[in-house]
This record gives C-alpha cells, sequence and structure tokens, in this order.
C-alpha cells in the first residue's frame, strides 16, 4: 500500500461535516469487500480536527448542507492533503456537495460564490428547484459496464469544464442538470457523482473499481452477493417508472 505496509487505508474525509447524507456507508462497503477477500483494510476518519493525509490509499467524501460544505471547503484548502494525494493517483470518490467542494467555485442557495478546491473542471450555481429522487445512470466511465443507482437530493447544478468528462449518461432523475442528461465528472482518478446511497452500498461495480485503483490490480477475487443484485433490479426498475 502507499505506506508500505499491507492494510489498506481508507480516507473518510470530514464525516463530521459532510455526513449528512450517510456516504460514510462508502467508506464501509470498501473496508467490507477488502476484508472479504482476505485484504486488511481500516477506515482512517478525518475530521476538522485534523490535518488531511496525503498518504491513505483511497479517499471518500460525502454530502453536506451549504453551511457545513463551507467548512470543509476551508479545512481542505487549509490542508492540502487530498490535493497532493490525487496527483499522485490516490482513487478519491466525492458525493453531492463534495463535488460541488472539489470544482473551481459553488454558489450557495443564498447566493454567496465559494472559491472550491479546483480537483475537478467545474463550477455549481443554485437552481430554481431542487432534485429529489431516485437518478439512474449509464456509466461512461471506461471500467464500468452496469447500471449505476442511487438517490438525488440537491440543487446545485454542474457544468463541466473541458478537463473533467462526465461519469455517466443520466437515465432517471437528474444528476448534474447542466450540459446536457450527464452525472458526475472524472479527472483522473478522481470521480464525482450526486448519487448518495450510498453510492458503493448500491454500486458494487464502482467499489470494486475503486479497489483496484486502490490495490494497483487490475483483477479482484469476485463476490457475489445476490441480494444486492436482486436489490438493484428493484430499485432501478421502481425508478424507471
Ligand atoms: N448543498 C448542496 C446542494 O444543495 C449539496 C447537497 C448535498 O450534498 N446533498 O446542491
Amino acid at each position: 500500500m502507499a505506506d508500505g505496509t499491507s492494510t489498506l487505508r481508507i480516507g473518510l474525509v470530514l464525516p463530521d461535516v459532510m455526513g449528512t447524507y450517510g456516504d460514510g456507508g462508502n467508506a464501509l462497503v470498501l473496508r467490507q469487500r477488502a476484508r472479504m477477500r482476505g485484504i486488511d483494510a481500516e477506515i482512517i476518519e478525518i475530521t476538522l480536527d485534523d490535518p488531511v493525509p496525503d498518504s491513505l490509499d483511497v479517499y471518500t467524501l460525502g454530502g453536506a448542507e451549504d453551511y457545513a460544505q463551507r467548512l470543509a471547503t476551508r479545512h481542505l484548502l487549509r490542508y492540502p492533503g487530498l490535493q497532493k494525494a490525487a496527483e499522485r493517483g490516490a482513487p478519491v470518490l466525492a458525493i453531492c456537495a463534495a463535488i460541488q467542494v472539489l470544482g473551481h467555485w459553488y454558489e450557495t442557495s443564498a447566493g454567496d460564490r465559494v472559491e472550491g478546491i479546483s480537483m475537478l473542471d467545474l463550477t455549481t450555481t443554485p437552481q430554481g428547484v431542487r432534485s429529489i429522487g431516485e437518478l439512474v445512470t449509464n456509466p461512461t466511465l471506461p471500467g464500468l459496464t452496469q447500471q449505476l443507482t442511487g438517490f438525488e437530493n440537491h440543487r446545485g447544478g454542474t457544468t463541466l469544464g473541458t478537463e473533467s468528462t462526465p461519469l455517466a449518461r443520466v437515465v432517471a432523475g437528474d444528476g448534474n442538470r447542466e450540459g446536457g442528461r450527464i452525472d458526475g465528472a472524472v479527472t483522473g482518478s478522481v470521480i464525482g457523482t450526486y448519487l448518495h446511497g450510498p453510492a458503493l452500498a448500491r454500486n458494487p461495480e464502482l467499489a470494486d473499481h475503486l479497489l483496484k485503483q486502490a490495490l494497483g490490480t487490475d483483477e479482484l477475487a469476485p463476490l457475489p452477493l445476490p441480494e444486492i443484485d436482486q436489490l438493484r433490479r428493484e430499485r432501478i426498475t421502481a425508478a424507471k417508472r
């Protein structure tokens, strides 16, 4: 692993302020899917009391309300460990408010413009109505073959610049709300999406994509979990109705 030990270290970044939608579950899924394959894994929680380490193997950040999102932005600018980790290719998963924080700037619902940390080439402005409901997408990121499912709850609309590509095409729901029917953004090893769920609980293929990158491997032992497949089918069918 990045620190030379045999333990996969998963950074759960600022769950104290970016934990509103249960996205911390993404870190649990990564740890569990690693452990079920016999790989040692632990979650390192990075709170507003901690500097952000640049040495972890994979990072996840969750959604939040506008004010909490501002606190997170300030912290990530003050301690640029996440930016350094992404520069060396560490995988980063950013959900909803986090996709906005990782962009160049976002405007809050109150109309304030907040400078982001510019890891993704995008900007976000508030839209008239909130997007709330199920979101289903067809991934365009190479390596992903299965539809993505989750729920969205945001007012921000996100416009991608040329350095970021979408994660997926929207089948049901809203996603980025700007730039056509697309969701999310990808730059290098950084993936952003509006999918809550948690996204990795609903989408094992995406979880394994991050694990492969973190472990530096193309292959992981299959992990058949029929209950999850069944739940995915039900949710995708319901969302398309
Ligand atoms: N506050 C942001 C918005 O409404 C993000 C919300 C979220 O993370 N779910 O766009």
